[in-house]
């Protein structure tokens, strides 16, 4: 490859987001020029819980990946137990089974699978983007006529974009570690909640291969949690969960209508904020945004056409999981919530399409928040 080299499209950044925009770009146009730009070697880990929603497997079946060799290693999850904050448990059986890859393994395999699609990868940490020629020079290395910022939570290209800052108050921070001593039943996923430092909730997500993903993460108020407290929090919430090493990250919560790019620079990801504020799951959302800014990126008024289609697809969505996470600060809804999803599967089905998919409340889990309210055992406001 030239020190300076021209391409179609340059994606910064190659976890999900970036691969999938590299994927969907070579499928819109198997001629293009696709350069995909990577401070790091692959294999590479990400902090992350390694759930995977099926949603996100749906786009990328559709884009031509072997979801067999994807998630080859790993074992469908398909039981969700939910414990609210002040203790009601919802244990139900998905609609559809979850998966859970590590990230080290799942991010290689979306790598490859943009490199056989004819995408080319370049290890290079990006640091400037410059405006020229109708297109955009990326640190005097590339030029390309289109960048997609893919490069995560702490995204360069998202500063040097200009788009807007995230609101305070929507960041959270969460720290991961694996185990093989598992006291959990495999197969099933744990959500355990707590109203100290709400909202906050550890997880055990199994691999199916004897391990299992297990962390805790809150949001960051005035101050962030120190790593020996949100330590002591994932150990107080699961307290059979044996000593394991922890690393942290942040997660920028999506703010209902996040900023997605200007011009000729789009971003996808964590990069655009996009991770559930009610969850913290953001693989979906990154491969949605992915694969709609790479289907965007070679067409005119990419910027425009990317953030029109993610409008359609999540808008709705996103609009609605800002609002119900400013509703939850009451963490009894949360509870009445829970009650309603342990009592009707449909409920509990509609509550995974919010914290997973691009759901809405919709009629069965409103009704049933209403009959788990009029309860006189309700959990109701203190
Ligand atoms: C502890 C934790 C648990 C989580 N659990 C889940 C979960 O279970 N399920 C779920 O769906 N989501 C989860 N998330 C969120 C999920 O990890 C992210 O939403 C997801 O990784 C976003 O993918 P991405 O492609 O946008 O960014 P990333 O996966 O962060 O990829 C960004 C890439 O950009 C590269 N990069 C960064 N800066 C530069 C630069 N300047 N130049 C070149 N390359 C650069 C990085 O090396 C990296 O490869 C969790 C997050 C955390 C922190």
């Amino acid at each position: 490859m030239p020190a300076s080299s021209e391409w179609d499209l340059a994606v910064v950044g190659a976890g999900p987001a970036g691969s999938t925009a590299a994927l969907a770009a070579m499928r819109a146009n198997p001629a293009a020029r696709v350069l995909m730009l990577d401070s790091a070697h692959f294999p590479r880990d990400k902090i992350c819980g390694d759930g995977v929603a099926p949603h996100a497997l749906d786009i990328l079946a559709a884009l031509g990946v072997d979801l067999a060799a994807l998630t080859a290693g790993t074992a469908p999850v398909r039981d969700l137990r939910l414990t609210s904050p002040r203790g009601v448990t919802a244990a139900r059986r998905f609609a559809r089974p979850a998966s859970v890859v590590p990230r080290a393994l799942l991010d290689l395999r979306l790598v490859q699978a943009a490199r056989t699609a004819g995408a080319r990868l370049r290890r290079h940490r990006v640091r400037t983007l410059t405006p020229v020629r109708d297109g955009v020079d990326i640190d005097g290395i590339a030029w390309a006529r289109v960048v997609i910022g893919a490069d995560g939570a702490e995204s360069v290209v998202r500063r040097q974009c200009g788009a807007r800052r995230a609101p305070a108050g929507t960041t959270a921070i969460a720290l991961r570690g694996y185990t093989s001593a598992q006291p959990w039943p495999a197969g099933e996923q744990r959500l355990v909640m707590t109203t100290a430092h709400w909202p906050a909730y550890a997880w055990v997500f199994p691999i199916g291969d004897g391990t299992a993903n297990v962390g805790y993460g809150e949001l960051i108020r005035a101050e962030t949690p120190t790593r020996a407290h949100l330590t002591e929090r994932l150990h107080a919430l699961l307290p059979d969960c044996p000593p394991v090493t922890l690393r942290g990250h942040r997660l920028p919560l999506s703010p209902g209508r996040p900023d997605v790019g200007h011009g000729r620079v789009l971003l996808a990801g964590d990069a655009a904020s996009l991770i559930n504020p009610l969850t913290g799951e953001g693989i979906y959302y990154a491969i949605l945004s992915g694969f709609l800014a790479g289907t965007a990126a070679l067409t005119t008024g990419p910027a425009d056409r990317y953030r029109r289609s993610l409008r359609e697809t999540l808008g709705r969505h996103l609009r609605h999981t800002d609002a119900v996470s400013r509703l939850i600060r009451a963490p009894w809804l949360v509870d009445v919530a829970t009650t309603a999803a342990r009592d009707h599967q449909r409920a509990f089905d509609d509550l995974v399409e919010i914290g997973l998919g691009a759901g809405t409340i919709r009629p069965a889990l409103a009704a049933a928040m209403l009959t788990a309210l009029a309860r006189p055992s309700r959990s109701g406001p203190a």
